[in-house]
């Protein structure tokens, strides 16, 4: 099923988004078990100003749609397709390549989770060196404090080394997770804006 968001992905070959507002390529990235899907289906899910016709955008592993935030529209590609071909190494080069901004995801009750995301954080820094890619280290499942494994301070710590930004969420409780795509677009938005200037 790669092959869907394939065509999408392809569209720009640029490697960046062409209009101010986007369309701008969110990747969810994070071990397996992590919350990308429950992210997934709270962005899809809140489709204020869409109708049927639009959710041709949305699939299990894509899902296109504008969003407010500060008062000006962006459009934000969000893909969720990390797991589904986990053996696959060009697959996920390519992946690692293809976003505009990428959410990288643990849960704190998973150290092995937050492991993996720092080993993530340096594979994205391999493939996007130049860049100043924005990026948020999002720690997941913080309604589950009796099964924390990994402090606030360490994961604030963490994103400190790796020079990105840092939030706790829950999906579960729909805690943080907009605060997190909104702040995605305010980076990127930052970031057009310096290009312009
Ligand atoms: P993925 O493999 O990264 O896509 O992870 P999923 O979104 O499939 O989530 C894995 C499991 O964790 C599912 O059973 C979710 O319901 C659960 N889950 C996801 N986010 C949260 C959260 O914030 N809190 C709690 N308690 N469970 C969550």
């Amino acid at each position: 099923s790669w092959s869907s968001s394939d065509s999408v992905i392809s569209t720009d070959s640029s490697g960046e988004a062409s209009e101010p507002g986007g369309p701008y390529r969110v990747v969810l990235l994070g071990a397996s078990g992590v919350g990308k899907t429950a992210f997934a289906s709270i962005f899809a899910g809140a489709a204020d100003s869409m109708d049927s016709d639009d959710c041709e955008l949305c699939g299990d592993e894509v899902c296109e749609k504008e969003i407010e935030v500060d008062g000006e529209l962006a459009t934000i590609m969000l893909l969720d397709t990390w797991d589904s071909e986990p053996d696959n190494d060009w697959t996920q080069e390519r992946y690692m390549q293809t976003g505009d901004a990428y959410l990288l995801l643990y849960s704190i009750t998973d150290r092995t989770s937050f492991l993996r995301a720092s080993e993530l954080r340096i594979t994205l820094r391999r493939f996007r060196p130049a860049q100043h890619t924005p990026i948020i280290l999002v720690g997941n499942k913080c309604d589950l404090v009796r099964r924390r494994e990994v402090s606030v301070s360490e994961g604030r710590a963490c994103a400190a080394v790796f020079d990105c930004k840092f939030i706790e969420t829950s999906a579960a409780m729909q805690h943080n997770v907009w605060e997190a795509f909104h702040g995605i677009v305010r980076q990127l938005r930052l970031r057009r804006d310096s290009k312009e200037a």
